[in-house]
């Protein structure tokens, strides 16, 4: 199902971000993260989404977890597709997969840069606008973009970047999907801009939940996401005790998304990070009040 047509049925829609394995996985990770995805599919959100290697490393197996996820586990996929390192003819070959496998819904996306010297770039696509530009003019797929709330990292300012946001939402795309962050007025502040600017389209608010003090010091670092003070406290406090980080996380999690809800958000996309346990936890503490949104419009 399209993502555009589950826009028009409900007010408020919750979905789930996953990885697929590295192309390297052996078979008992492969088989852990298919698990762990078709565990996440049966806590029922309205559609998921698999992430793609900016250098199309692990794009087969993005297709084969997104198809799972659409036949198996009975939801809607999102298969994320990324172009910075891709020549034309690879990205017709992973969207003619996408399309055999049954998926209706493709996150376009540039794709980091790779670091590494000896990169020599394709030079086939140079920003998200071209590659969503050719799908919605070659293909019949549902089609969402990236933003930031909080500018780009290689944004020069926040007004220029969203000007890029525009162009990128006027080729016609249904959604936009947040990277995280975990100070909700980042993204009151970022909405109000965007409409100013004109941008129409739902935005899906990128949740991700602190529950590994390392992991999310790594995330940090790539992300720029600014940290309130309150939770770095918990991570200081709690951060090298796993079990204690996982509780506050999500709890800090679950504060945000009834804040966001409470603001009218139309979408929140959390960052499972294929950990189905936390996942089932926020679902838990947010069931009634996510229902309570949707109950007159389905
Ligand atoms: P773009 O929209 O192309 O923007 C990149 C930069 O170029 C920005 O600074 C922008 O202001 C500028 N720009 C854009 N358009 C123009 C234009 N027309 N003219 C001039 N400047 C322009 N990465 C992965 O590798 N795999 C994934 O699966 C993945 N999933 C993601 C999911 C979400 C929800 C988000 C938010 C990010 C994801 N990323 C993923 C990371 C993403 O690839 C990076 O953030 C990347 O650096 C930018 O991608 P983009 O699609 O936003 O790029």
């Amino acid at each position: 199902m399209k993502i555009s047509d589950i826009l028009k049925k409900k007010k408020l829609l919750v979905s789930f971000e996953t990885f697929p394995p590295k192309p390297s996985a052996d078979e008992s990770t492969y088989k852990s993260i298919v698990d762990a995805t078709l565990e996440l599919s049966s806590l029922n959100p309205d559609f998921m989404s698999v992430t793609y290697g900016a250098g199309g490393g692990t794009s087969s197996n993005t297709v084969d977890i997104a198809a799972k996820i659409n036949n198996e586990g009975s939801v809607p996929a999102l298969a994320h597709l990324t172009c910075i390192s891709s020549t034309r003819e690879q990205v017709a070959i992973a969207v003619q997969k996408l399309k055999e496998s049954g998926i209706k819904n493709i996150l376009a996306l540039r794709g980091d840069i790779p670091q590494n010297s000896d990169f020599i770039p394709p030079n086939h696509y140079k920003y998200a606008y071209d590659l969503i530009k050719e799908l919605k003019e070659t293909t019949d797929f549902c089609i969402g973009a990236a933003c930031n709330p909080e500018g780009h990292p290689e944004s020069t300012n926040k007004d220029v970047d969203l000007d890029n946001l525009k162009k990128k939402a006027d080729l016609g795309c249904s959604f936009l999907t947040t990277q995280m962050f975990f100070d909700n007025n980042m993204l009151y502040n970022f909405l109000y801009r965007a409409q100013l600017k004109g941008i129409t389209q739902p935005v899906f608010a990128g949740i991700m939940p602190v529950t590994n003090a390392a992991q999310i010091k790594r995330m940090m670092a790539l992300s720029n996401a600014f940290m309130p003070r309150e939770l770095l406290h918990l991570i200081e406090k709690f951060g090298s005790s796993n079990e204690a980080m996982k509780q506050a996380g999500i709890d800090y999690a679950t504060h945000q998304i009834i804040d966001l809800i409470s603001n009218d958000v139309r979408g929140i996309h959390i960052y499972t990070m294929n950990k189905p346990d936390v996942a089932r936890s926020i679902m838990n503490n947010i069931s009634s009040i996510v229902s309570s949104q949707n109950d007159s419009t389905e």
